[in-house]
């Protein structure tokens, strides 16, 4: 179901703009109707308390949880049933944070992702990603929602943007707290800044070698690493959010002096942070990880060196639960 499917059948029922957003912020945090010192029943019109069950059956039968694999930095890694029994991930992060997914399977095939392994399934409904929000808000707060868990958001763009919408609205989460990653889709720089909700961007740039990056992203669009951080400088000079540099940190391949040279060259002055994620191993995945010793050493360099760095641990390791490995794994168990 799609978010503006779900906003007529509501309108054709009778709701007005505030019976509106009343539905759709109880949803997205997972509030029962009744909830609040207004009843519905006093202020909905009758064809709409009618149609309402309906409704709310078909958004509590979109997605539920399948299964938890919690981890001991607090993180929470949800594998998510959706109703034709596809399955997604969800992360609740620390600090109330939510990375969830927006599309089965992924057309990148980025060579270090278990998600591209079996390309595109099918894309992720509006409303499928907000039910995911929801399912997390069941559980804990969610105040950060980041779109980086499986598949390409700017493959799903519209999608994507609808739900964002209801997120950075009803769903009461802050603009730049709505984290939109990209392998760099040229076509969502100038769309985001056109939205009403306008989020923060993530993008994965994971070296500064348009050849490797072709050899790692073998299907992102085509942007030399330099075009790239260019149009995520004007992204973040129009919205005043700092661009988001990703960097999964594979050793002997993007972890080297001739790197490092590249970062300084491309970032220094840049309005970003650069985010170094080691590498998660996973089994039949020819890379490594990088020792922490050497990945601490990088960031202090590159600190040293004027590029605001953070080194990240990806939430959840313990759990050998990387982007897709969820999924991987219990491809084999069957979803009642
Ligand atoms: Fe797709 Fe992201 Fe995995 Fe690359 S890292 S294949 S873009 S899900």
């Amino acid at each position: 179901m799609r978010i503006h499917e779900l906003q007529r059948r509501m309108r054709d029922a009778g709701a007005g703009p505030l019976h509106e957003h009343r539905i759709l912020r109880l949803w997205s945090h997972a509030l029962p109707r009744d909830s609040g010192r207004r009843r519905p029943d006093t202020f909905f019109p009758s064809s709409l308390l009618a149609a309402l069950p309906a409704i709310e059956a078909e958004l509590a039968g979109l997605a539920r949880i399948h299964a938890v694999h919690p981890g001991a930095d607090g993180s929470e890694r949800l594998l998510v049933a959706l109703a034709d029994g596809q399955t997604v991930e969800s992360v609740l992060l620390p600090r109330d944070g939510l990375c969830v997914s927006s599309q089965v399977g992924c057309a990148v095939g980025c060579q270090f992702c278990m998600t591209g392994r079996d390309g595109l399934l099918r894309q992720v409904g509006s409303a499928e990603i907000v039910a995911q929000v929801a399912l997390a808000r069941a559980r804990r707060p969610v105040r950060k929602v980041v779109f980086m868990g499986m598949g390409e958001p700017a493959h799903n763009l519209d999608n994507v943007i609808e739900a964002i919408d209801l997120l950075g609205t009803a769903g009461d989460i802050g603009h730049k707290n709505l984290v939109f990653s990209t392998v760099g889709d040229p076509r969502v720089f100038d769309r985001l800044q056109q939205e009403r909700v306008r989020p923060a961007l993530a993008l994965s740039l994971h070296t500064t070698k348009a050849a490797l990056r072709r050899k790692l992203l073998p299907r992102a669009p085509n942007l030399a690493p330099e075009e790239l951080v260019a149009a995520g400088e004007r992204y973040a000079r129009a919205t005043g959010y700092p661009i988001q540099y990703q960097w999964t940190l594979l050793e002997g391949v993007n972890d080297g002096e001739d790197e490092l040279e590249g970062i300084v060259r491309l970032l220094a002055g840049k309005y970003g942070v650069l985010n170094l994620i080691p590498f998660n191993a996973v089994d039949g995945v020819p890379f490594g990880r990088p020792t922490w010793e050497h990945c601490k050493q990088i960031a202090r360099t590159l600190h040293e060196r004027g590029i605001l760095t953070k080194l990240r641990y990806s939430a959840g390791q313990d759990v050998d639960g990387g982007c897709g490995q969820l999924r991987a794994r219990a491809a084999q168990v069957p979803v009642q």
